[in-house]
C-alpha cells in the first residue's frame, strides 16, 4: 500500500470514501448534503492552490461534526474545485473556466446527487470572485426548477456580493428568494477570534492572516517547507490601491507574490475561526431543517 507523503485528503469524511449502500441509505432517509466548493488558485508564496479547497472542506468536516452532536445526520459531496478566478488570472496556478462551463457541470453533479434522494442541498462556497458567485447563483436558480432545494450559506461573506455577482455575470435581477441565501450569525465567540484577525490595518482578502492561518491549522501538511510566512511582507500598500488596481488586472503589479494581506500576523490559534463559524453554520442549517432545532429531550 502506497500513501501520499502529504496526510491530507479532501475525501476524508465525505461521501467519496463511502460505499454506495451507504450512500443510498443517508440519501434515502432525507439527510442533508453539504456541498464544499472552493477552486485551484494561486495563493501567494506561503499557500497551496487548494487553500479555498480545503477551507470549504474544513468548514463542512466541522458543520457536520456539529450536526451530529445535536443528533442531526448530514453527508457532505466530494468537494467541487473549478471556477472563476478572475483578479489572479495573470499567475500561473489560478485555473479559469467559463461560467457557461461551471454552471454546466455543477448543476449536473448537484441533479445526480438530488436523483439518489439529496434533494436538500446546502452550498459551503469559500471563494469570492464575482463571475464565480454569479455562477452558483444561477445553479440554484435551475435545481429550483427541478424541485431541488439548494440554499447558499452566508459563510464569509455578505448577501450583496453575490447579488452583485449575479448580476454582472448574467445582467438579471438576483433571482434567490430569501430561503436560499442562509444568513449566518457570528456567536460572541466568533466575533472575538474575527476580531483578532481584523487588528491588521492591511486588507485581509486573499492569502493573507485569515487564509495563512486556515491551513496553518487545518491543513500544515500542505505547506512549503521552505517558506517562513513571518518573513513576507504585507501588500498592497493601501486598501485604495487595491480597489484601483483589482477592475483593471493589476493585481500582480500591486502584490507581486500574489497575496492581498498580513500573512506575517497568522497563527494556528488565528485558525480556530472556523471551528466557531461551522458551529454558527451548524446552527443556522439545523434551525431550516424540517424538524427544527434539535432541543434536549429532557428541558
Ligand atoms: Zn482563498
Amino acid at each position: 500500500v502506497t500513501t501520499s507523503s502529504k496526510g491530507y485528503s479532501i475525501f476524508r469524511d465525505t461521501i467519496a470514501d463511502m460505499t454506495w449502500p451507504a450512500v443510498e441509505a443517508a440519501a434515502l432517509a432525507g439527510e442533508p448534503l453539504l456541498i464544499p466548493i472552493g477552486v485551484i488558485e494561486q495563493h501567494g508564496l506561503q499557500l497551496p492552490l487548494a487553500t479555498d479547497v480545503y477551507g470549504a472542506h474544513v468548514w463542512s468536516s466541522l458543520v457536520k461534526a456539529e450536526l451530529a452532536k445535536n443528533g442531526l445526520p448530514c453527508q457532505i459531496a466530494p468537494p467541487f474545485y473549478f471556477g472563476m478566478t478572475t483578479s489572479t488570472a495573470m499567475f500561473p496556478g489560478s485555473v479559469n473556466v467559463k461560467p457557461e462551463s461551471m454552471v454546466a457541470i455543477l448543476t449536473d453533479i448537484l441533479e445526480s446527487y438530488a436523483s439518489w434522494g439529496f434533494r436538500r442541498q446546502f452550498i459551503i462556497n469559500h471563494h469570492g470572485d464575482a463571475h464565480h458567485l454569479g455562477a452558483i447563483v444561477r445553479v440554484i436558480e435551475l435545481l429550483r426548477d427541478q424541485n431541488i432545494s439548494a440554499t447558499y450559506v452566508l459563510c464569509g461573506l455578505r448577501r450583496d456580493a453575490l447579488d452583485r455577482g449575479y448580476q454582472t455575470t448574467f445582467a438579471k435581477p438576483f433571482p434567490l428568494t430569501e430561503a436560499e441565501v442562509l444568513n449566518v450569525l457570528d456567536s460572541e465567540t466568533t466575533a472575538a477570534a474575527r476580531e483578532r484577525l481584523t487588528r491588521s490595518p492591511h486588507l485581509d482578502v486573499h492569502a493573507g492572516e485569515g487564509e495563512t492561518s486556515l491551513i496553518m491549522r487545518w491543513a500544515p501538511d500542505t505547506l512549503p517547507t521552505d517558506v517562513d510566512h513571518t518573513l513576507i511582507e504585507p501588500a498592497p500598500e493601501s486598501p485604495r490601491q487595491f480597489a484601483e488596481a483589482t477592475p483593471q488586472g493589476r493585481w500582480r503589479e500591486i502584490s507581486p507574490l500574489g497575496h492581498i494581506g498580513d500573512p506575517a500576523r497568522a497563527s494556528v490559534e488565528n485558525g480556530d475561526l472556523y471551528l466557531f463559524e461551522a458551529a454558527d453554520i451548524a446552527r443556522a442549517i439545523a434551525e431550516t431543517l424540517p424538524f427544527g432545532p434539535h432541543r434536549p429531550a429532557c428541558c
